[in-house]
């Protein structure tokens, strides 16, 4: 589904990428960690060409992406992506936001849209909010409104960037309970997160990120319970 080999990437004089190598096959689970700073969003900002890779390569669906030459807009409805920051447009109403890309992206008929929005809203248990606007829900609400925007693009893979980060504690579950559910449904995804529960639960594999490289990976049991490295075994200790 998703291949990337040794990957490079760097602000100015500071290397941020420095050769990762990762396969996600279709319909895994894969949940990154990392201490902060040690490249997850530049990553994944990558895989979604928000940002450009410097070096290696980037296969999407067996095809080789070059984001200087290939026309993206095909690749990034393939890749969702889910921020810390839920990022819905302020000023429409959660089914505003849920239809804004399939009609403007992608030339959806609008009432196409809007049954394609109701069924994704009811999915994230938000059929009731369609008519709301943003300022009027919880964070958890936001989030659940977001991955049901990220996924009216009908993309092949999920990316999450520390999706339940900015919640408060009691918001965190309905949130992990969707992403849960789409796992269960077999949607390819990578999820940055420190909450172990789920990548125990949840992942296919644990892959820590140190430094702007890969470290260690591995299924979850295993990676949780029996880290190689000494930074690994840092890290668990410190989010424990
Ligand atoms: P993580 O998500 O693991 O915390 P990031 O990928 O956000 O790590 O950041 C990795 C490093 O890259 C950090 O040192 C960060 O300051 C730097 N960085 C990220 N984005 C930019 C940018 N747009 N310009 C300059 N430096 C950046
Ligand atoms: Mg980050």
């Amino acid at each position: 589904m998703i291949e990337v080999k040794q990957l490079v990437k760097s602000f100015g004089s500071l290397t941020v990428l420095k050769g990762v190598t990762l396969k996600v096959e279709e319909k895994e689970v894969v949940v990154l960690l990392g201490a902060s700073g040690s490249g997850k969003s530049t990553l994944l900002r990558c895989l979604n060409f928000l940002e450009f890779h410097d070096g290696g390569e980037i296969w999407i669906s067996g095809q080789k992406i070059d984001p200087h030459k290939t026309n993206l807009n095909h690749f990034r409805e393939n890749v969702g992506m889910v921020f810390q920051h839920f990022n819905l447009f302020p000023h429409k109403t959660v089914l505003e936001n849920v239809i804004e890309a399939p009609v403007h992206v992608k030339g959806m008929k609008a009432a196409e849209a809007k049954e394609l929005a109701y069924e994704l809203l009811k999915k994230v248990n938000m059929q009731d909010k369609a008519d709301v606007y943003p300022d009027m829900l919880s964070g958890g609400q936001k989030q659940r409104v977001a991955i049901a925007r990220a996924l009216a693009m009908k993309p092949k893979i999920m990316l999450f960037d520390e999706p339940t980060s900015a919640l408060d504690p009691e918001l965190v579950g309905e949130v992990l309970q969707v992403m849960k559910q789409l796992a269960k449904e077999g949607m390819t995804m990578i999820v940055v997160t420190h909450e172990m529960g789920f990548a125990r639960e949840v992942a296919d594999r644990a892959v820590f990120m140190h430094d702007g490289q890969i470290l260690e990976q591995g299924p979850p049991s295993a990676f949780f319970e029996n880290p190689q490295h000494e930074r690994t075994k840092q890290f668990l200790g410190s989010i424990r």
